[in-house]
């Protein structure tokens, strides 16, 4: 007898790395139970729209792509039925119920907590269920379910990994929904992060990104029953032959512990880059955040980070136009990157998340003016990251290649600072680390050529690196 063809599965991926990793897992969840995938919503019996909340308007514009999704469900689809549609993320979990009541072509609405139970949800709708929500807090379960699920049937991944080992948050920033959607910090125990960490080595991984809302926050129980930093944790992962580069994000600049400033300057596989965000070089505009922190608390941590690993190269998230924002708070900012030196940074004019308390408060700035400011700002931040670009020209350091290039002969590689460099090498070096010399700076990339002999590292103060495309940052 023949079998029936095995169901489409397309997931649409939004906003942070968290969201990119989860979307993973849902897929490897899936396939074990028997879903193919499809390369687009047009082709697929079940779609997936794994929601972002920190973008402006992000509710409205998943309305709106829900919208679109509903004429694919009336579409004649050869007797297969019409698709099925789920609303997973952080907008999920913020909105619940009010997507379940406000669009009828929704028929599933999980929140980030439960996607292990998405087999189960699935077969639900299967026996005419329609417009579940499933939005209840379970981190830990989720976490270990999904990995079981990686174990099971391992999804090959390229050589570079994310890992998540932290999610949800404690500290409460009056402009972030997160706490609310993604719940309290919760850590995975060392042995699940160490086991997955395996795994990835075995699929051909060579570099991981440990992920959390606020990774530096974590605390994950170890084998010795003692809750372990991260830079503990990372001390462990960097003793597994075969993982050559480890990275983290994102960080709180409160959770910059001792240990861990100490470890960029002692761990040769911990990478020369950090994203650490400040939102706000004014001191009142910290405070009306809950930032509980000072612009000068900030400024000294950095110094103690660079004087432990001279060239790190240091990105963070700005705010502009926050409720009570005036002309000189906002200097306060530029005055603040001026002293920083950033590499790269990720800037935004203030939106107000329903929900949280910066949406209703007084004072709430113009439009006209976060836009001014958000311009002058990134003027300057831009100004930044050319200079450090330019100054890597001539220079040498490892990359690691991760994938084709857009030209024939052409890899494309990741430097210590997180650049995308550009360089002609066989497809069959993919996974190599190769020592490269820098021949020409682009808008947000390097183009370089493979070299032979001892490296040389910048030991800048002031280092730079190209944008990771689809990057979000809370922390
Ligand atoms: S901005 Fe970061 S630290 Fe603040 S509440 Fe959101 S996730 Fe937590």
């Amino acid at each position: 007898m023949a079998q029936a063809p095995a169901r489409k599965l397309f997931i649409q991926s939004y906003g942070c790395q968290m969201n990119v990793y989860d979307s993973e897992r849902m897929g490897e969840i899936l396939r074990h139970h028997g879903f193919a995938s499809a390369s687009r919503a047009e082709d697929a019996d079940l779609v997936i729209l794994n929601t972002c909340h920190i973008r402006e308007k992000a509710a409205e514009k998943v309305y709106s792509e829900i919208g679109r999704l509903r004429q694919l469900k009336a579409q004649e689809r050869d007797g297969r039925g019409p698709a099925k549609i789920v609303v997973a993320g952080c907008v999920a979990q913020a909105e619940g119920e009010e997507i379940a009541r406000r669009t009828e072509a929704v028929d599933l609405v999980v929140g980030p907590q439960t996607y292990h139970r998405l087999p189960n949800l699935i077969a639900r709708l299967d026996h005419g269920e329609r417009r579940i929500v499933a939005t209840e807090f379970a981190t830990d379960e989720k976490l270990a379910t999904l990995a079981a699920n990686a174990r099971a049937r391992p999804l090959a991944r390229g050589v570079s990994a994310f890992l998540t080992v932290q999610e949800g948050c404690d500290k409460f920033c009056t402009f972030c929904v997160v706490p609310y959607t993604r719940g309290a910090e919760f850590s995975r125990p060392v042995g699940q992060v160490l086991a997955e960490a395996h795994r990835l080595v075995e699929t051909g991984v060579r570099e991981i990104t440990l992920l959390g809302q606020n990774v530096n926050a974590y605390r994950g129980k170890g084998e010795d029953g003692k809750p372990w930093s991260l830079a503990r944790l990372i001390g462990a992962l960097s003793r597994i032959a075969g993982i050559e580069r480890i990275r983290y994000t994102t960080s709180h600049p409160l959770d910059m512990s001792d240990d861990l400033i100490a470890a960029h300057g002692e761990n040769e596989r911990l990478m020369p880059y950090l994203h650490l965000p400040v939102q706000s070089g004014s001191d009142k505009v910290l405070a009306a955040m809950n930032r509980r922190h000072d612009a000068a608390f900030y400024i000294d941590l950095i110094a103690r980070i660079r004087a432990a690993r001279p060239d790190i190269a240091l990105s963070g998230d700005f705010i502009v136009g926050f409720p009570g924002e005036t002309e000189a708070d906002f200097e306060a900012t530029l005055s603040l990157v001026r002293t920083i030196g950033y590499a790269q940074a990720y800037s935004f004019k203030y939106s107000p998340r329903p929900g949280t308390p910066a949406a209703e408060r007084a004072g709430q700035v113009p439009d006209a003016v976060k836009a001014e400011r958000l311009r002058r700002l990134q003027e300057l931040l831009n100004s930044q990251q050319r200079a450090f670009n330019e100054a890597m020209q001539g220079t040498r350091f490892d990359v690691l290649l991760e994938r084709p290039g857009r030209h024939r002969g052409q890899l494309v590689g990741r430097s210590p600072y997180l650049q995308a460099v550009h360089l002609n090498a066989s497809k069959a070096r993919i996974g190599e680390i190769v020592p490269v010399l820098v021949d020409a700076i682009g808008a947000n990339s390097l183009s370089a050529h493979i070299v032979s002999g001892a490296l040389a590292i910048p030991s800048s103060g002031c280092a730079s690196f190209g944008a990771v495309e689809g990057f979000e940052h809370t922390a």
